[in-house]
């Protein structure tokens, strides 16, 4: 004999927990069902009495080639006669006959996907003993008939429609209409009819012997575990295949007894609103599964007090119990055998993110948790849902059978858009803005010249590009929906519409993009906005998660390191993102990208002009000019960002993106000269060689970031200037301003030795000038693996570093930003070379090795060194977290992200609580 336990009582819960050691252990062994109905048993719920066949036994039975494992069975007789006696009834005992049902039950809740017996017992003497015992007959054959046809499918493989026919068939020659008009007598017939269809179809006859039953059930349970749906699910739902599911064997208490009977379910608050309010539904003198397929109306759970009173106060205070116990929302089973509560389940009840939120602060406001349990009650991604309008997983499903989706790629920024189709920036603005249309604009991909016609839109898609390309990350930004790399989009730009394998979408025609999954669908799908009185909770909750990363301590790190949690910076380029940022709870400006000022219609031809400019002196009259508009727009983040700091970034791209492309001047200069037109022709042949001579092979790896600023100084020089006499300028209005001026793309120190002396004169100049002081910094993006690598030198000049992961992934993968997804990675995703998208989550064992080792070297230098970082990681929880395990200062994301952000960065906070940070070497 074994010693081995594979069977636990109902009342054997601790023994449970002293062999698995934790609650989540007893979950494990006895199932998420079992492991709380004993829990219910322990502290004096009603649960009818039942025993439980752990895990492990599956697993045992899977692995033993289907059989039982040593002593399994043996456990199971003992157990039912401990069942048997607190029931006061006899399994197979017609005179006092105890009939049970075979509950599935896995760890994680897999609703519906593996198998249950009811009624199990039952057998032609027991079925006559019942019918003395209970004097309903009718009752009595109603349940053999079910557990006859459950049994023989369930169990022996018959197709259900065999018995579905012999009822159909009864149901005609009785004529009755519903299955209730059958008498007694119409089920015993059937019940004899469901023999005959097991003995045809097994060569056997339905199992007599109830002992034989519950053997029979419970393989068939173990075997539900391998279904092809219960595998499926579990993939999609990402449950270990390894877990295996106990079986409950449980006393079966019947609904179905007469008006002093029903059953019902509820949730202990309302899981659609939050609200903290029992929600749910009940039928009188119904079993379980009438509630469930909805065949009767069934009643609101408010007005069970009216029929069964008792019970029904016997039920408040046992949900209240429950919701205090477990001191979560609870979505629970029950049922009344004439007029006793029987508690058959009890769960975490599923909720959407509205309800998360509210019950996280209400529960928390009770008192029943703490604030950081709170926190932790809330994913990032239900913050994320409540931000942005969405459409229903009904409404897409629906939208996926009626053939309306069209095509999918990467999900960019998330949120829904519904709109018309226009294919170029500028028709998408007009129709927005003249004609005021909801627009979704189609481009193969984004320029910064596309910008105005972005903003227009209320949702983007493209065929080319991936997370980090230009339509992303302006997207979200903006908090504009959109999915980009749709490679199976073609677009015909000059028949003005797209095509997807032969299905022609014309420009004006309606679309809707859902940029949180990267679905795209034809026509007009039901939007669902998130409504205000929410975001009050939403607001609460993230201020309990700010506090908690402000607790200095709650990261232990070296000597002079933040002991603080991550702050959350934003990244905005104009006043009214940073307003935005701002509202959102964004604690600072960790990126300006000053180049996106220079897009707007009024400066480029400035700009150009100064990129065209032959002498020094012709350029300093343009960036003269140029001059009061960044002033300008600096002066209106620093107000809005009064007493935080302000990361302005010193022009980054290429010039030639500055210029038309060479393809369209160069049809332009040939249309003029084939047409004889001489007018501007020889401005615009200089400009084409102009476009030619700053041509590069490899503009990203090309005269860009510093190198520009040292090749091209003037630049740099009047953006330092306009940074610092805004600052000036909103210092001697009263504000308090904290700027912070970045390079981008050093790759040596040599490179900040040449230019961030002669800027920091500038900005000495103009405070002198003036006559007004503030702290500033000067400080570096690490954007290039040789920066990350040479951080101890390049710390002794920079005062901050800033994480310019979208770089740092390109360039030490050597993978293109703009062309990876539309190439090869979304299949090297799909073929498990690499685990997820390193443009949207964070490669932690080689990005993160160069950022851990930078943080680490750049502190041993200058200890006090601020370190952020400011790619598109910076909203993405995964990426969050390990910002704060490298110890760095803050994370900046779009200000559409910044709510997600504060939530990542306090749970981190919290996972991490009593950890050092991670300074080593992995
Ligand atoms: C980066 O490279 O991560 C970054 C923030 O800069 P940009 O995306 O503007 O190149
Ligand atoms: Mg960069």
């Amino acid at each position: 004999m074994t010693d081995r336990k594979w069977v636990y009582l109902f009342d054997e819960v601790k023994a449970a927990e002293d062999y698995a050691g934790s609650w989540d252990g007893v979950r494990g062994l006895l199932g998420g069902k079992g492991a709380n109905l004993a829990e219910m048993t322990r502290i004096g719920v009603p649960v009818p009495p039942f025993f439980t066949v752990t895990t492990e036994g599956c697993n045992a039975y899977l692995a033993n080639d289907n059989k039982f494992p040593e002593g399994m069975w043996e456990q199971m007789v003992t157990a039912l006669k401990g069942v048997e006696k607190a029931a006061n009834k006899e399994f197979g005992n017609p005179k006092n006959p105890l009939l049970v049902s075979c509950r599935s039950g896995a760890k994680m809740s897999m609703p519906g996907m593996m198998d249950t017996v009811l009624n199990i017992g039952l057998n032609d003497e027991t079925a006559k003993g019942m019918v003395e015992l209970t004097e309903n007959e009718r009752f009595v054959y109603d349940a053999y008939r079910r557990l006859i046809a459950m049994f023989g499918t369930v169990v022996l493989g018959i197709s259900d429609e065999k018995f579905e026919k012999e009822l159909e068939e009864l149901k005609e020659a009785k004529k009755a209409k519903a299955d209730t008009d059958l008498t007694a007598d119409d089920l015993k017939e059937l019940v004899e009819n469901f023999k005959k269809v097991t003995k045809e179809a097994k060569g056997f006859d339905f199992p007599q012997d109830p002992l034989e039953q519950i053997r029979l059930a419970t393989e068939a349970v173990f075997g539900s575990w391998n279904s092809k749906r219960a595998i499926d699910y579990r993939k999609a739902a990402d449950i270990p295949d390894d877990l295996g599911t106990a079986v409950n064997v449980v006393t079966m208490v019947f609904g179905n007894m007469g008006w002093n009977s029903g059953t019902g379910v509820a949730f202990t608050r309302n899981p659609s609103t939050g609200e903290a309010k029992l929600f749910g539904e009940y039928l009188l003198n119904a079993q379980g599964e009438d509630v469930v397929a909805g065949i009767r109306n069934t009643e609101k759970i408010e007005t069970m007090g009216e029929s069964l009173p008792e019970a029904n106060k016997h039920f408040l205070e046992i949900a209240g119990k429950l919701e205090k116990h477990y001191r979560e929302m609870q979505d629970v089973e029950f049922t009344i055998e004439n007029g006793k509560l029987w508690m058959l389940q009890t769960r975490n009840g599923k909720r959407t993110a509205r309800a998360a939120v509210k019950i996280a602060v209400d529960m928390a406001n009770e008192g029943l948790i703490s604030k950081e349990e709170a926190i932790q009650r809330v994913t990032p991604k239900q913050v994320d849902t409540l931000l942005h309008p969405q459409f229903l997983e009904e409404t897409k499903e629906k939208a996926h059978k009626d053939g309306s989706f069209f095509a999918s790629g990467v999900n960019a920024s998330p949120g829904a858009a519904v709109g018309q189709v226009y294919f170029d920036a500028d028709t998408a603005e007009k129709m927005a803005t003249d004609e005021g249309k909801d627009v979704i604009m189609v481009r193969p991909f984004t320029k910064p010249d596309d910008v105005h016609g972005m903003l227009s839109s209320k949702g983007i898609l493209t065929s080319e590009g991936g997370a980090t390309s230009h339509a992303a990350v302006v997207a979200r930004q903006f908090g504009v929906p959109c999915v980009v790399g749709a490679s199976m989009v073609k677009i015909d730009m000059v028949k003005r519409q797209m095509e997807i394998d032969g299905r022609v979408i014309k420009e004006g025609e309606w679309i809707s993009v859902d940029g949180g999954s990267g679905e795209a669908f034809v026509g007009k799908l039901d939007l669902t906005a998130p409504s205000l009185d929410e975001q009050t909770d939403l607001m609460t909750l993230l201020s309990w998660a700010d506090e908690i990363c402000a607790t200095d301590g709650i990261r232990k790190a070296p000597k002079g390191w933040p002991t603080r949690g991550l702050q959350v910076w934003a990244n905005a380029d104009y006043p009214k993102d940073a307003q935005r940022a701002r509202a959102y709870g964004a604690k600072g400006i960790g990126l300006c990208r000053t180049e996106h000022m220079f897009f707007e219609p009024a400066r480029l031809p400035i700009v150009q002009r100064m990129i065209l400019a032959k002498t020094s002196e012709t350029r300093t009259e343009a960036l003269n000019e140029l001059l009061p508009y960044q002033r300008s727009d600096f002066e209106g983040l620093f107000e809005a960002m009064d007493g935080q700091p302000v990361i302005i970034r010193l022009i980054d791209p290429p010039l030639h993106e500055f210029l038309p492309s060479e393809e369209a001047l160069l049809e332009e200069v040939i249309t003029m000269r084939v047409k004889g037109e001489t007018k501007g022709l020889e401005e615009k042949e200089e400009l084409l060689a102009n476009v030619r001579s700053l041509h590069e092979s490899n503009p990203m790896m090309g005269l860009r970031g510093v190198r520009l600023s040292i090749a091209m100084p003037e630049i740099v020089e009047m953006q330092v200037r306009a940074i610092f006499e805004a600052a000036a300028n909103m210092a001697l209005k009263g504000v308090s301003v904290h700027p912070e001026v970045m390079i981008p793309l050093t790759g040596h120190v040599n490179e900040l030795k040449v230019i961030q002396p002669r800027l920091i004169e500038i900005a000495k100049d103009v405070m002198k000038e003036k006559g007004v002081e503030f702290s500033y910094k000067f400080g570096t993006m690490i954007e290039i693996p040789r920066a990350a690598v040479t951080a101890k030198e390049i710390s002794e000049v920079a005062e901050f570093f800033s994480f310019g992961t979208n770089d740092l992934t390109q360039m030490t993968f050597g993978y293109s930003r703009d062309d990876a997804e539309r190439n090869f990675l979304v299949t090297y995703i799909e073929q498990g070379i690499l685990p997820k998208n390193p443009f949207q989550t964070l490669d932690q064992d080689g990005v993160g090795a160069l950022m851990r080792r930078a943080v680490r070297n750049g502190r041993e230098t200058r200890v006090e060194l601020e370190v952020g970082i400011c790619g598109e990681h910076g909203g993405d929880p995964d990426s969050i977290e390990f910002c704060h395990t490298i110890g760095q200062n803050y994370v900046s994301c779009s200000p559409f992200r910044v709510p997600v952000a504060r939530l990542a960065a306090a749970q981190v906070a919290l996972k991490y609580k009593d950890q050092e940070v991670n300074i080593k070497e992995q």
